[in-house]
């Protein structure tokens, strides 16, 4: 996953939801919005270990020790019931998550799969967000019988391309597969095009991507290597290319200010016909 630093700082500091105090579950402020209006972070540290993930700058720490010893946020479980009593039946969607991959271990993935039963029981709405779908194959069933959604984050195409940002995170070619498969499934999917660092590898990603249900195109921010790319070229051709593919898109607000004519015109969010 991938979030400016304005928004995690906003989701660092706000835990309430609909006017009830929470512990783990919150609402995202600002930027964050742009993803989901509730939130849930398990776990504490990544061992993905993406150079531009900015949690470790959050956390006031390095990137190394970020990966080095992710673990799960003391008795997150157990407020994550009590939370889910308070806002049962919701209809806003929670995200699984902003910071760290839901399913980035086998420790992970354990925590996940019994935090989404737990939201299942209070009937509360999902989207998970991950560089691992592959792993999420195995809460299938849990996603679809609740009609939740499921996303994946992929900037680059290729697999040498991806080792150079995204040091330990599952392949390519796993990600593309368990995406038709959630696909094939008709559970509602969106991969996240964020941070945009090669325009090239983006337009490969969205043709290889075209089956999901929605697109998210984001640019690539705090890094100074991002202020040598034409940004009025990345939104208009990622847009471009996502209308004759007929997949749905998302430009967020940071590239969207780029946006020249063209792409205004046809508005920051577009909606495919062959929508589910
Ligand atoms: S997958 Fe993990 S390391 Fe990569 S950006 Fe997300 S939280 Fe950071």
């Amino acid at each position: 996953m991938m979030y400016t630093k304005y928004m995690v700082l906003l989701m660092l500091y706000f835990f309430k939801a609909g006017g009830k105090q929470m512990s783990i579950i919150y609402e995202p402020k600002g930027k964050a919005l742009e993803y989901s209006e509730l939130a849930v972070n398990l776990f504490s540290g990544c061992s993905h270990e993406c150079t531009y993930c900015y949690c470790p700058s959050i956390r006031r720490m390095t990137l190394e020790k970020w990966a080095k010893n992710p673990h799960p946020r003391k008795n997150v479980l157990k407020l994550l019931v009590n939370d889910a009593k308070k806002i049962c039946g919701d209809k806003r969607e929670i995200l699984l998550s902003f910071m760290s991959d839901p399913y980035h271990s086998a420790e992970a993935s354990k925590y996940t799969h019994d935090a989404l039963e737990i939201m299942e029981k209070y009937n509360l709405r999902v989207q998970i967000l991950t560089k691992n779908p592959q792993d999420a194959l195995k809460d299938i069933e849990i996603i679809k019988r609740n009609n939740w959604k499921i996303a994946t984050t992929a900037i680059f195409f290729t697999e040498s391309k991806k080792k150079e940002f995204e040091k330990n995170t599952p392949s390519m070619d796993s990600r593309f597969m368990a995406m038709n498969i959630f696909n094939k499934n008709k559970i509602k999917t969106w991969v996240s095009i964020e941070p945009i660092i090669d325009l090239e590898e983006a337009m490969l990603v969205i043709n290889r991507m075209k089956v999901v249900d929605l697109i998210k195109i984001g640019r690539w921010n705090y890094d100074k290597r991002a202020n040598e790319i034409n940004w009025e070229y990345v939104a208009d051709q990622t847009s471009s290319l996502c209308r004759s593919l007929n997949v749905s898109y998302y430009i967020k607000n940071d590239l969207f200010k780029y946006a020249n004519d063209k792409t205004r015109l046809f508005g920051q969010s577009w909606k495919s016909k062959n929508k589910k």
